[in-house]
């Protein structure tokens, strides 16, 4: 491991103390193999004056809910040291009384909580503090002779501490072990938690973080000597698209709603899902503490039989829960992430993002777990340890933060034809409603279209086979399955009375409003048949029931994706797949209604342009958005008990009605 220190770099920061530890912070949270996400600490203590320019002792520490790697000086909460102190010497304390009085204490009351580690920084008689949750000190206590390999590597540098519950009992563990002490002349530069993590400290910012990656580095050095060979196999995949979808979707119904999966299918992952006896000590316990908050005490472990692994990893979560609860409320009993035998690592989130989170802990784990178990057998932290992290309130407040569920969260979309018009505001709606989008489109508008609203664009001709059979490959690759398909791609082949229609456009129609849906029907049933609340829904038209002269390509082959629908609706609902299709009458807020060509097509019928978007029974102009909230109505619960329906979004036509 090396260290990131770069002068240049450091002074941009500002050469004051807090301008110092926010460097240091970032440069500890940009190596993975220190912290993720959230995780770790630091602290630096200054002499400053207060508001009335009395002097005052403050220990910034870390704020909660900021992320060492993109930490600002305000992340920081500056508390005074002599309230800290004054905590370390009583006797207890509970939670509630420590997070209180660390706010108390605060100079600044609109600052972020002060981590629930500010007391031990404040007792460590250094101007600043790091602590980390490297994997290599993980790798090297998670074990039954962890003590005697800390001395072995550290020698008298260090402390060692037996694990504890974070918070007041560390630190107050910490206080008793240093009370009447003086760490300088003892030269002791560190203190390894057992089973949890690494502190090191020094009045130098640079110095107190290049320990840490010194001391890291040893830690690694050691490892490697002695797992030699050992560790990291690496396997090629086997795919199993379907059989992913299904694992998400068993997934989705312990969790309670849909999920995101992210599949790490690389060598790496693979190797480590074919070990031998990978379902027995993969499936221990995390590297560190509070990794559980994000996936739980164990990761699920998958074998041939999908839904009765999930079902395993939901019976032992429940007998664990039993074993310790006192009065708790219990989680879902879904696995945040699973070891898959021959396909690799699955991670489950709500958003793409929280998915990136578990695959990331997940990647760590396997790798500091297998060299744990080379080096002499991964022993990580007792369950009961594990449970009273998991359930602690300190912790479960950060996850209650989260914001409120959209009606589509965790879902995948595919939407044809969304480069603009109807198509785009369906992808929109869909995505405003917190669904994963993938858009497909001949035009390649779809790229930057589809970006722009957080959803991924992909040019595909959807007349051709291979190409959209590739398209709804990769979306399950990326995202674990397909639950909604909106079949919207279609061309407007008006124009040509019967006896002088061309061929070419009668075949075109039927290819593109009909063939093509049949296709994407055929490719997309198998994943909608493991998908949550599987919807599909089609994109017809007005014309189907109210037809005019000189459409008749048009029409035709409208009225025939009705007719499709409606033997979807009978095949899939044994399967509880829905399927229903839109009505729309033309809409005019699109690119191809220039103001002269609505202009034209209102003289036509001798109407105002007002008059000709408005002509319906309720004089109301239909907007791509009109139709694009409907379709996603029509994907959402509220038409759960609907299928093979037809739904007209016109104003009202009479010849409809
Ligand atoms: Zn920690």
């Amino acid at each position: 491991m090396q260290s990131l220190w770069n002068d240049q770099e450091a002074a941009s920061f500002g050469t004051d103390l807090l301008g110092q530890r926010v460097y240091t912070s970032r440069l500890l949270g940009r190596n993975p193999e220190l912290v993720l996400h959230g995780g770790g600490n630091t602290s630096v203590k200054v002499e400053e004056k207060d508001f009335f320019g009395e002097p005052v002792s403050l220990c910034y520490v870390k704020g909660s809910g900021w992320d060492l790697a993109t930490i600002e000086r305000g992340g920081f909460a500056p508390v005074r040291m002599s309230a800290l102190l004054k905590m370390a010497e009583l006797p207890t304390m509970t939670d509630e009384d420590m997070v209180l009085q660390q706010r108390a204490a605060m100079t600044n009351p609109n600052a972020p909580a002060a981590s629930i580690e500010a007391i031990l920084h404040a007792i460590l008689p250094f101007r600043f503090v790091d602590h980390t949750h490297a994997n290599a000190i993980s790798a090297l206590t998670c074990n039954a002779d962890g003590e005697a390999r800390v001395s072995e590597v550290f020698g008298s540098r260090v402390l060692t501490v037996p694990y504890v519950m974070p918070g007041f009992i560390l630190a107050k563990t910490v206080y008793d072990l240093i009370k009447g002490r003086d760490l300088k002349a003892e030269g002791i530069e560190g203190i390894v938690l057992l089973k949890h993590g690494l502190f090191t400290f020094h009045d130098d910012a640079r110095r107190s973080y290049e320990l840490m990656i010194e001391m890291v580095t040893q830690a690694e050095e050691y490892l490697a000597k002695k797992a030699g060979a050992a560790a990291g196999a690496s396997a090629e995949a086997q795919e199993d698209l379907v059989g992913l979808a299904k694992l998400r979707k068993a997934v989705s119904k312990k969790r309670g709603h849909a999920q995101l999966a992210k599949l790490d299918a690389s060598a790496v992952a693979v190797g480590y899902a074919n070990q031998p006896d990978v379902a027995t000590f993969g499936t221990r316990g995390p590297l560190t503490p509070d990794h559980s908050i994000r996936t739980k005490r164990t990761p699920g472990f998958v074998g041939e039989d999908i839904d009765a692994a999930i079902q395993k990893f939901s019976d032992d979560y429940t007998s664990y829960f039993t074993r310790h609860a006192n009065g708790q409320t219990m989680l879902d009993t879904a696995p945040r992430f699973v070891i898959w035998q021959g396909k690799g690592l699955v991670s489950f989130g709500d958003t793409l993002k929280d998915a990136g989170i578990v695959a990331d802990i997940a990647q760590h784990t396997a790798a500091t777990v297998q060299l744990g178990q080379a080096v002499g057998g991964w022993e990580p932290l007792p369950e009961k340890d594990i449970f009273e992290i998991e359930y602690w309130d300190l912790e479960q407040a950060k996850l209650r933060k989260g914001p409120a569920r959209k009606v589509h969260q965790g879902k995948v979309a595919i939407v044809t034809g969304s480069a603009a018009g109807i198509g785009f505001a369906c992808a929109e709606s869909l995505a405003e409603q917190g669904a994963t989008v993938v858009g497909l489109d001949l035009n390649p508008d779809i790229v930057e279209g589809m970006a722009r609203i957080g959803a991924v664009g992909k040019v595909v001709n959807l007349t051709d086979d291979a190409a959209v059979q590739a398209a709804i490959a990769e979306t399950v690759r990326n995202y674990g399955g397909i639950d909604i398909v909106v079949s919207n791609a279609g061309i407007f082949t008006a124009g040509q009375y019967l006896e002088d229609l061309e061929s070419s456009n009668w075949d075109k129609a039927l290819a593109v409003n009909l063939t093509s849906h049949q296709r994407l029907l055929k490719f997309t049933i198998p994943y909608l048949k493991q998908g949550i609340d599987s919807s599909i829904i089609l994109v017809g038209s007005r014309n189907v029931k109210a037809p005019g002269p000189g459409a008749a390509s048009y029409s035709c082959s409208k009225a025939a994706l009705t007719q499709l629908c409606r033997v979807a609706a009978l095949e899939l609902a044994p399967v509880g797949v829905r399927c229903n299709i839109i009505h729309p009458d033309a809409v005019f807020d699109t690119k191809l209604w220039t103001p002269e060509a609505l202009q034209r097509s209102a003289e036509r019928y001798n109407m105002t342009v007002e008059e000709y978007k408005t002509r319906n029974l309720l004089k109301a102009e239909i907007k791509s958005k009109d139709i694009g909230n409907m379709v996603s109505a029509m994907a959402s619960p509220l038409f759960a008990k609907t299928t093979g329906a037809q739904i007209p979004v016109d104003g009202g036509n009479d010849r409809v009605i």
